[in-house]
């Protein structure tokens, strides 16, 4: 479970905060939208998870562990239960796709047995078995998109935060994404993705928590981009 217990972030002292008083609770297994304008704290709040940045005031707790608690050497072994995707991709250009995916597991020492069965699951996922071999500028945006996924997804993290995962993609592609995420949300993994594609939010009817300049004013369980909206 992820709580945010009157979550508040100032980047700047006497600055408005990025985050204000936020309180919101997000259970195991769980689909969840995080809409509001730019700037309203949704990268604040994903980064937090991600213990990139951490409260001025109030708790952030997940799993059970306070996050401002964890000390530094166990961070990277905290972050492996967190995966994330980002709208500019993120790959590493000299790298292959398979590589890419594997990456984070070989740097930990994870046996090549292991490194390969993984890949090979993950590339499945994501139906890119052909591809394993191209580098990402030999790929489409959706490719691309679904190589970060399979990255995202290669430890088997019990949370995937997505940050304007189909910002730079067209609709036909931007609904293959989120059908993949649906998928990862099926694999009893929490999703939480942070979007301005109203479209998207309103055909999938999931729980929707709305910032803006920082506070939390709308969580409704099944939600639309805007108050009683629907783009459709
Ligand atoms: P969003 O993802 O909704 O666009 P952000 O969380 O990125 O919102 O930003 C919320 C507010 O915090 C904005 O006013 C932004 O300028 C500020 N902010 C974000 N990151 C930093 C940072 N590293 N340093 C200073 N201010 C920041």
């Amino acid at each position: 479970m992820i709580q945010f217990q009157d979550v508040t972030k100032s980047y700047k002292r006497g600055g408005s905060p990025a985050l204000n008083d936020v309180s919101v609770e997000i259970q195991d297994g769980e689909l969840v939208f995080l809409v509001g304008p730019s700037g309203s704290g949704k990268s604040t709040f994903l980064r937090m998870l991600l213990r990139e940045t951490r409260p001025s005031s109030g708790t952030v707790t997940v799993n059970g562990i306070n996050l401002a608690k964890l000390r530094n050497r166990k961070v990277s072994k905290y972050r492996r239960t967190v995966g994330a995707v980002f709208q500019d991709f993120r790959l590493l250009s000299d790298k292959s796709v398979e590589r890419n995916i594997g990456f984070a597991l070989e740097v930990i020492g994870t046996p090549r047995k292991q490194v390969k069965t993984r890949v090979a699951e993950a590339l499945e996922l994501v139906g890119l078995e052909d591809l394993a071999k191209r580098k990402p500028d030999q790929l489409s945006g959706g490719e691309q998109q679904r190589v970060a996924i399979a990255r995202a997804f290669v430890n088997h993290p019990s949370i995937l935060i997505a940050d304007e995962p189909t910002g730079n993609l067209d609709p036909a592609t931007s609904q293959d994404i989120m059908k993949l995420l649906t998928t990862i949300n099926e694999k009893d993994t929490t999703v939480i993705i942070a979007t301005h594609d109203a479209g998207i939010v309103d055909q999938m009817q999931r729980r929707v928590i709305e910032l803006e300049n920082g506070d939390l004013i709308r969580d409704e369980a099944v939600g639309s981009y805007q108050v009683g909206g629907d783009s459709r």
